[in-house]
């Protein structure tokens, strides 16, 4: 059994991504995580324990979908799961035009699961040093990639990533259903390369990648990673000076872009995304380097101006795990959503930051919090140590920072 929704990386804790969206590969199908729960307990912002679902507390239940970690500490989630078969053929085409690729993304992500992949994902290459080397900045194994030459004049390449999960019993079968479905596809003629894999593997493939960045301490280094919800009516426009312009030198870390269908966002959630029926999640994951380019400065620098295209283009977009500095950026997040999202606060807010102006009301605040019966209750009896410093340090992190300087949720 696994969950139907996961993300490309697995250790993230369950109260984080839920506060976001939680997507991959398999949100096309099924959601985000965020459309896979069951049921929450949360701690509310008065300390009382409440069990949620769409069936009980409906409000403060898709409030916490999502919501930016304002509205209540989620401490347990009951999350839906399903069977999955224990292998994957785990497949990457590549495309030197983005329309065919986009075109191929969007017609696989519209078919039923006989007619279509498991996983859908995308990525950009950009040229190495060597004209006919490509580099792949993936967060996944690299044996993927070891079998293909691409020779193309193209300023960047596409690599669609798919993968299809079988039984063994279906060993004998699973090639020739593969190529029916690679037939459909215009990837550029003969680059391709399928490998076989654990469902397990494949699922915790960004993990070898997080130790090779642990061991060259990129890891540690600042990554201002930009995350897009885009229009599909205006991907084609963003490509055109995003990725085949501005970034076609890279980011120093992978650029993600596969589409997305809206019908699978329950609207009474928080998270929020672009109104198309189908959008893209663009993920510009780059790594600073203490050493040579690109800086943090520099990375930031690139986030601002993708941004300002975004904004004087017109092109509908959302940000995924938002970071706004004042009241009016948060209000065009939400934009008509925005006094739902007020109100929700002003019904079950956690805390008000905003009352929050030194060191001595931040201490203040901490100790009502973890003094608290009922959060001392659950840190003692329910949770292990790992979660409860999660939530001491995510509290204590969310309050320091206001301090600090403006933060996203002081003006949320
Ligand atoms: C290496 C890496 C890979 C990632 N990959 C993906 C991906 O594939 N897909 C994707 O969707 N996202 C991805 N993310 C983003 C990730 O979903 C968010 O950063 C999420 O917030 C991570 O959870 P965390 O445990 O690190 O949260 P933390 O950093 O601990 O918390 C983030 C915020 O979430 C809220 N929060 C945390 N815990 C709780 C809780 N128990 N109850 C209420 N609110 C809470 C708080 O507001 C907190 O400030 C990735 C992040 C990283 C670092």
């Amino acid at each position: 059994m696994a969950p139907r929704s996961l993300t490309d990386y697995l250790y993230l804790s369950v109260g984080g991504t839920l506060s976001n969206a939680g997507v991959s590969g398999q949100a096309f199908r099924y959601g985000p995580q965020i459309s896979n729960v069951l049921e929450l307990e949360v701690v509310t912002g008065k300390g009382e324990i409440v069990i949620c679902s769409k069936h009980q507390h409906a409000d403060l239940f898709y409030s916490v979908l999502g919501g930016l970690g304002q509205f209540a500490i989620i401490t347990k989630a009951k999350i839906r799961l399903h069977h999955v078969p224990p292998k994957v053929k785990w497949v990457r085409a590549y495309y030197s035009d983005f329309s065919a690729f986009t075109k191929d993304q969007e017609m696989l992500i519209s078919q039923g699961r006989e007619n279509s992949f498991d996983y859908i994902e995308g990525s950009v290459l950009v040229k190495g040093k060597d004209v006919n080397s490509w580099k792949m900045e993936s967060h996944t194994l690299e044996d993927v990639n070891s079998n293909v030459t691409i020779e193309s004049d193209a300023p960047v390449l596409y690599c669609l990533e798919l993968t299809k999960a079988y039984f063994e019993r279906e060993s004998n079968l699973i090639g020739k259903k593969l190529n029916s479905l690679l037939e459909r596809l215009h990837y550029l003629p003969s680059e391709v390369s399928i490998i076989d894999a654990s469902y397990l593997g494949f699922l915790d493939r960004v993990h070898d990648k997080e130790r090779d960045l642990r061991k060259s301490g990129l890891w540690y280094t600042l990554h201002p990673w930009l995350n897009l919800f885009i229009s599909k009516s205006r991907i084609i426009e963003f490509d055109a000076w995003v990725f085949k312009q501005k970034l076609s030198g890279g980011i120093n870390g992978p650029m993600l872009v596969y589409p997305l269908n809206r019908n699978k966002w329950d609207s009474r959630m928080s998270a929020v995304t672009p109104s198309e029926d189908i959008f893209y999640a663009v993920g510009l994951l780059g790594y600073a380097s203490p050493r040579s380019a690109p800086t943090a400065e520099s990375l930031m620098d690139q986030n601002s101006k993708i941004l300002y295209f975004c904004r004087t283009k017109s092109i509908e977009y959302k940000q995924y795990l938002p970071h706004y500095v004042n009241q009016d950026e948060w209000r065009t997040h939400f934009d008509r959503l925005w006094p739902r999202f007020r109100e929700r606060k002003l019904r079950s807010a956690l805390v008000a930051p905003r009352n929050i102006k030194d060191n001595a009301s931040l201490e203040m605040s901490l100790a009502t919090i973890l003094s608290c019966k009922t959060t001392q209750h659950i840190m003692m009896n329910h949770m292990i140590s790992n979660v409860k410093c999660k939530i001491a340090k995510s509290l204590m992190v969310d309050i320091q920072e206001i301090l600090d300087k403006p933060y996203s949720s002081e003006c949320l």
